[in-house]
């Protein structure tokens, strides 16, 4: 067996010693020179694995985006349209419905009669939340991986990103668990007949459409609102997520209670902070022993970067020695979760909300001036 590569790095306590490679500018910490051993890193595959995962989900979304526009169309058009099935899979759009669905389920046990895929979409995400951290975030949500790519080409374009100061950030933070509280307190106390009798109204059972329309339609406030959070997520690191996504603070809370967590070997570390300079939450993690934070999405661009073997991991379980987990096994793990949960939903005959054509004839072509029951 040949022996392991040995590589020498700058730690930050000793006496004055050759400087080395890998000055870590961008991090703003002082670094002292003695020379630590470590072991080289290599075959990092993470990024390209997540990358794959991103491009298979946001092909579905795109998919199911197109199928629903054409099944809106027949409806509108009065069936001169080709006809295609409605994919329930655009239900992951409708949260708010969903986390009604959900408390209906919890309080009853009975699984609702509309839109039912969305509740099962969101128990996959909730579940994916706690086993993985926010992995949801950053290997499934479209938007979260639109986030991604648009930061990326900002930093490929113009050399760099924007972090907001301290004094913004937090208060801008604060802004999406607002939002939750405000969502949970709605469906808080609405009582399950309503919530029911909601769903089932006009309104309710087109939402899905009226929620196209809001993106086919959109008035000027909302286009200039949507236009200052895509230029905006070119300069900051995953803009929506960070600040506004009321879901992405969902899978956040979850997350507090995961047993899965970024974890860092002080003893294997040679303090090079590349690993917090890669975190696009902006996370201590060159300096934590463990990565708690509502705001780790589980994306191991952290762990992509680290130099030293042994260092920095994803572990499952209490302890560290309870072993990392390699990316593989992550997007297994939460490709076998959803796919689970939606087979299981597919397969009871829950997936799908079944309606009368003529309901469809009768509502689609009118979803704008439907009004909100209450
Ligand atoms: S700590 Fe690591 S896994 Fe968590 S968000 Fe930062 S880079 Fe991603
Ligand atoms: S854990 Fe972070 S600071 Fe330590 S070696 Fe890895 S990248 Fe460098």
């Amino acid at each position: 067996m040949s022996a392991p590569l040995v590589f020498y790095r700058s730690t930050v306590a000793g006496p004055v010693r050759t400087p080395v490679d890998n000055s870590p500018k961008a991090s703003g910490r002082i670094v002292s020179r003695l020379k630590k051993a470590y072991t080289r890193r290599r075959g990092d595959r993470s990024q390209q694995i997540r990358l794959a995962v991103q491009l298979g989900f946001s092909a579905i979304a795109i998919w199911v985006g197109v199928q629903f526009y054409m099944w809106v169309r027949y409806y509108e058009a009065g069936g001169a349209t080709l006809k295609v099935a409605r994919p329930p899979g655009v239900e992951a759009w409708l949260p708010i419905a969903a986390l009604m669905n959900t408390k209906a389920f919890l309080l009853t046990g009975a699984v609702p009669d509309i839109h039912a895929a969305g509740m099962f979409m969101l128990i996959a995400f909730i579940a994916i939340s706690f086993i993985y951290r926010k992995a949801f975030c950053s290997w499934i949500c479209p938007i979260g991986t639109l986030s991604e790519w648009l930061w990326q080409f900002g930093q490929a374009v113009f050399g760099r990103t924007f972090a907001m100061p301290p004094w913004l950030d937090i208060p801008l933070r604060s802004l999406k668990y607002i939002l939750l509280a405000l969502f949970v307190y709605v469906v808080v106390a609405m009582p399950v007949p309503e919530i029911r009798a909601f769903l089932a109204s006009p309104y309710g059972l087109v939402a899905d459409v009226k929620m196209l329309n809001f993106f086919r339609l959109m008035g000027q406030t909302a286009a200039i609102t949507i236009a200052i959070l895509l230029v905006g997520s070119i300069f900051i690191k995953n803009l929506w997520c960070r600040v506004l996504c009321p879901y992405g603070a969902l899978m956040g809370i979850v997350a507090l209670v995961s047993p899965t967590r970024i974890r860092r070997n002080a003893d294997a570390c040679i303090d090079c902070a590349k690993c917090a300079v890669a975190c696009p939450s902006g996370l201590p993690v060159d300096t934590a022993l463990s990565i708690r934070s509502a705001e780790c999405n589980a994306c191991m661009s952290c762990v992509a970067v680290c130099p030293a073997s042994g260092a920095l991991d994803l572990t499952i379980g209490l302890k560290r020695a309870n072993g990392p987990v390699p990316p593989w096994a992550l997007a297994a793990g939460l490709l076998i979760i959803f796919l689970g949960i939606v087979g299981y939903a597919q397969h009871a005959g829950y997936w799908h909300t079944h309606l009368p054509e003529e309901t469809y004839f009768e509502l689609i072509p009118h979803a704008e001036e439907l009004a909100h029951p209450r």
